[in-house]
């Protein structure tokens, strides 16, 4: 066979790993759907995860993608704070809005909210790029590849500057707060509900869905 050909045969797609990891006929969770093309700034979320360890799963919209992270102690707005992020895989888009109770031996069996949504845009140097999307995707995509990503959050409940800095462990990266006037002490996590539908991961375990 032509290498070019067995190199593309080898070349996963990236929701490939996102898929082979669920049955989409047991979990409530999206199947990978056909990529809709999108205007305005990238889109970033925060899942709070119930599952076997309590996380918060912080997603980056990009190439059409959610670029995802396993975050134990989740976001804080203090600069001191540096909060170890375990890079997962690629969620589809659509899992932005996903909220539910994963059933029991499925992968990440637990239960779901929305905690936090809002857009970003790539913030280096204090240039934004909220209002060119193929810009902004540019720079959110080579910061990943390089293992750094200063960029803005405009969410409910975070705010201002962050950063995700690759280690030199494979697959863990570091969320830090950058010093704004959104930095301080306050108490992000006691703000337990879903921005979208002011549910807790207990109040949809109680079948309130
Ligand atoms: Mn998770």
């Amino acid at each position: 066979m032509h290498t070019t050909t067995v190199a593309m045969l080898r070349m996963k797609r990236p929701l490939d790993r996102y898929a082979e990891k669920r049955s989409f006929t047991q979990t409530p969770e999206p199947a990978p759907a056909a990529l809709r093309a999108r205007t305005g700034p990238l889109l970033f979320v925060v899942q709070k995860h119930a599952a076997r360890h309590l996380h918060y799963d912080f997603r980056l919209e990009v190439d059409g993608v959610l670029k995802s992270w396993a975050v134990p102690k989740g976001p804080s707005f203090d600069t001191n704070e540096r909060r170890l992020a375990v890079e997962t895989e690629d969620h589809p888009f659509d899992y932005a809005s996903f909220e539910g109770v994963i059933p029991a031996k499925q992968y990440g069996a637990g239960n779901v909210i929305v905690w936090d949504c809002g857009v970003y845009a790539p913030d280096e140097d204090h240039e934004y790029s909220f209002d060119d999307r193929r810009e902004a995707e540019a720079r959110a995509r080579q910061g990943l590849a390089d293992g750094k990503l200063g960029f803005t959050l405009r969410g409910e409940k975070l705010k201002g500057s962050y950063a995700l800095v690759r280690t030199s462990t494979a697959k863990q990266w570091l969320l830090l707060k950058h010093r704004d006037r959104y930095a301080g002490p306050t108490e992000l996590l006691a703000r337990a509900e879903s921005v979208l539908t002011g549910r807790t991961v207990e109040s949809i375990a109680n079948g309130d869905s």
